[in-house]
């Protein structure tokens, strides 16, 4: 039909075939002008798709075959320590460079405390290395009989690498952190999330300017981004007058980013975008989210008591407060704007406020569609059948749902009953 598809795609009339066709790639792949970890298989037949089916989260005519990630052995040169946004502390192995998977690899990701102490790492060691996903490159294991004599073991930094300051490991968590919240690490990771699509969204603010701006002392904080003016930019090296004008223009838009885009772009810890959008949803201000409890935190349909007490917590430091007053007084969205979209008034919302779990097969839906359909309708769709649970859309061979869905007294609806209701609910 003139659509681009990949020239190296092949059928095959057998699995045999399959298989011989991953073999031949697993080392003609390194020949591709791209990086590849493996093969997709699908079942070429419609009907034969539609017959398998899908399991709750995956099809069931379609498999990604992965190659072994290629491993190879180098040595540790040093380890050094990244400060990462929330403060975390993830030790680095600086390695002697190899070549893996079509890449020179010269820093190995080491996880944490837990993954130092498991390894028994010692500087010198020769230590095997993987990509894993093809991405990132970590070490597997060490290869002890080969540790030079005196080598030195590896421990885990007690200062923060960027700031100086104590880091600190509680029993709870693996992660090292430092807590320092002026430290510049965790400024800089601050700000470059704020930036990001996902949160304000503001363009032309990168790494690289990040660090200029952290490093000239010109932000301390996201709402420091709202007072900088065109002279302190122009200071800042290879910077011309146009991209100025540009950084500052993203930045006065941004203000016009919705609260709960603002709310993710705060970086409270455990607070995603999903999670920012039901917050914002049923808190429709952040001051009405900052005088909420953690109970009435959790009591939105959807966060979870970790989730919760972050939220809580983050409201509770002073420091948060005034963040969030700075941000109001430079004329940021802290407030959810009434909606004026035509979707409220046109369509029909005959779902509002319930929800739903699917089981079982759907005649002719597929689970997706069924999803939206009821999305679109302002119902909710979630995987565990609960108290709150409105009803059961119920397919072919249920699963464990529908005896706890009958335990609870939820209704059951089949395909035709909800198609019903959509159709009425449009009339
Ligand atoms: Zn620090």
């Amino acid at each position: 039909m003139g659509f681009k598809v990949n020239p190296n795609r092949q059928l095959c009339q057998s699995l045999l075939e399959v298989q011989q066709y991953l073999e031949t790639w697993e080392t003609q792949r390194r020949e591709l002008p791209y990086m590849t970890d493996g093969v997709v298989v699908k079942l070429n037949s419609l009907s034969l798709q539609k017959q398998l089916g899908e399991t709750r989260k995956f099809p069931r005519w379609a498999i990604a075959l992965k190659y072994p990630a290629e491993e190879l052995p180098t040595k540790i040169i040093s380890v050094t320590f990244q400060v990462g946004r929330t403060g975390a502390l993830t030790p680095v192995a600086e390695l002697e460079p190899v070549q893996l998977a079509g890449t020179t690899v010269k820093r190995a990701t080491l996880h944490n405390q837990d993954r130092l102490t498991e390894l028994d790492l010692h500087i010198g060691d020769t230590v095997i290395v993987r990509k894993a996903g093809e991405i990132i490159p970590e070490v597997v294991r060490v290869l002890p009989d080969l540790r030079p004599t005196g080598a030195k073991l590896v421990t885990m930094s007690t200062h923060c690498p960027e700031c100086g300051e104590t880091v600190i490991k509680t029993p709870a968590e693996a992660v090292t952190r430092c807590i320092n919240s002026s430290c510049p690490a965790i400024v800089r990771g601050s700000i470059i999330h704020w930036c990001q699509r996902p949160a304000l969204d503001i363009n032309g603010i990168g790494e690289k300017l990040v660090q200029q701006l952290v490093d000239a002392q010109l932000v301390r904080s996201v709402a420091d981004l709202y007072d900088l003016n065109m002279d302190q930019l122009l200071e800042l090296d290879r910077m011309g007058e146009k991209s100025a004008q540009k950084i500052l223009a993203a930045i006065a838009t941004s203000k016009q980013q919705p609260w709960h885009r603002v709310l993710y772009g705060l970086g409270i810890r455990h607070v995603g975008k999903a999670n920012a959008d039901l917050l914002a949803q049923n808190f429709p201000s952040c001051q009405s989210l900052a005088a909420a409890s953690s109970a009435q935190i959790e009591g939105v349909y959807g966060i979870g008591a970790e989730i919760a007490t972050s939220v809580y917590q983050w409201f509770q430091n002073p420091a948060n407060i005034s963040l969030c007053d700075r941000l109001q007084q430079a004329g940021l969205q802290l407030t959810s704007v009434p909606s004026t979209a035509p979707k409220s008034t046109h369509q029909a919302q005959p779902f509002a406020g319930k929800t739903f779990v699917l089981t079982g097969t759907l005649p002719t839906l597929s689970r997706d569609q069924a999803k939206s359909m009821i999305e679109n309708a302002g119902g909710k769709v979630t995987n565990s059948v609960t108290k709150k649970v409105d009803y059961l859309l119920l397919g072919e061979k249920p699963g464990s749902k529908l005896k706890k869905a009958q335990d609870l007294a939820i209704a059951n609806l089949s395909e035709s009953d909800f198609l019903a209701m959509i159709k009425s609910a449009n009339f």
